[in-house]
């Protein structure tokens, strides 16, 4: 459709309207952000910045713009090629990506329900997983392995890395120049056990942590039944699903089959966020009055607690012992990690083979580092296209 005159003349208007608007929109956030949000949550105007010092845009605030950085990043695009858990097991079931996406929706509504920043929890629900190499946890293992002389492999690690320096988009600075707030959460994920117990994360950062946990079991056991790995009757067993299933059959009646089971895993998210955001609720009452960073010096943490947690806990276990030592997926985790281990090799003594951006950091951080940097940001298929090249 072409735009007719006047349809310009209105287009331009809007344009003037909103360069005119530069200086107020920051405080048009801020002032949004106080009216919605609670004075414990994490507010842009209270954020400590970026490295590199931007200039702040027009129509969005800092946590937004490092959303909008991070879904148009590449290394957020090759979500989609990487296994979550099914390795090898078709493409009808979850990706990194959709993984990705619905542990960004159920952050959000859980921290929606607490009056927290929901942009900053996006941005971090989006960067958390990002660094996952091909094959999941396996690959992980694998990687790490062939790194143990030269400080190990880890996802949450190889996340900084890949927005603070791989990440090519801008021309004045390497990398996604985040925020220190949603670097600083996904810092909190790589110095998880080094962490000294009294300072505690942002509120939002321990949401999107809750969050995960509550989207993979539930999507882990949604997978798991469909592909006929798990049945609903041994489920059921289990105190948490039994719970659910009376929640179902209050609610529906008798159901079976599919049927049955998408809404056993409606109930098993359900029963778990309005258990979180009611407790929350009664945590966050005394500290209401506290900014976000006064919060983190209480030490307070967010939890699913009681009878309950025991139960996610036994649900967890379960998944444990039955499906994520399933003979398929253990077999197909074996062949992916001797393949990688292969291929490390074999680039390694053929550094010349490694795609330039990779190439140009032999050097400074060293070819077997470089590699695996490379091979981690591979998808599954590219991998595989990649050692039957050399190896196949
Ligand atoms: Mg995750």
């Amino acid at each position: 459709m072409v735009a007719t005159g006047r349809q310009l003349v209105l287009f331009q208007a809007a344009i003037e309207l909103l360069v005119s608007t530069q200086i107020t929109t920051p405080n048009l956030i801020a002032d949004r952000e106080a009216k919605l949000l609670a004075r414990y949550a994490m507010h842009s105007s209270e954020s400590a910045g970026r490295v590199h010092p931007e200039i702040e845009h027009l129509m969005r605030g800092p946590f937004q713009r490092d959303r909008d950085r991070v879904l148009h990043s590449s290394a957020f695009r090759r979500l989609s090629g990487k296994t979550q858990v099914f390795t090898g097991q078709g493409d009808y079931h979850r990706t990194r990506l959709t993984h990705t996406m619905e542990v960004a929706s159920i952050a959000r509504t859980i921290g929606r329900s607490l009056r927290l920043n929901e942009d900053l929890i996006e941005a971090l629900a989006l960067l958390h997983d990002i660094g996952h190499p091909p094959f999941g946890h396996a690959g992980e293992e694998a990687l790490d392995e062939m790194l143990k002389h030269d400080g190990g492999f880890s996802h949450n690690k190889f996340a900084l890395t890949l927005v603070e320096e791989l990440e090519q988009r801008y021309p004045t600075f390497p990398g996604l120049n985040l925020t220190a707030e949603v670097l600083g959460g996904q810092k909190r994920r790589v110095d998880k056990q080094q962490s000294d117990g009294q300072h505690s994360p942002l509120l939002e950062v321990q949401v999107v942590d809750l969050a995960d946990s509550i989207t993979y079991n539930a999507h882990d056991v949604d997978d798991a039944v469909e592909l006929g790995w798990l049945r609903i009757d041994e489920l059921l067993e289990l105190p948490i699903m039994a719970k659910c299933h009376e929640s179902v059959l209050q609610k529906f009646g008798k159901l079976e089959g599919d049927v049955l089971r998408r809404a056993l895993v409606h109930e098993l998210v359900n029963l778990q966020v309005a258990h979180l955001i009611y407790e929350s609720q009664q945590t966050l009452i005394e500290l209401e009055t506290l900014s976000a960073r006064e919060v983190c010096e209480t030490g307070v943490r967010l939890e699913i607690a009681g009878p309950l947690a025991e139960h996610k806990a036994g649900l967890q276990k379960f998944l444990y012992a039955r499906l994520y030592r399933h003979a398929d997926l253990v077999r197909a985790r074996r062949e992916a990690q001797a393949k990688i281990k292969v291929l490390v090799e074999i680039l390694e003594e053929n550094e010349q083979e490694l795609p330039e951006m990779f190439r140009s950091r032999c050097s400074t951080h060293g070819t077997r580092v470089s590699v695996v940097e490379c091979i981690a940001s591979m998808t599954d298929n590219t991998f595989l296209e990649t050692y039957q090249r050399f190896a196949g």
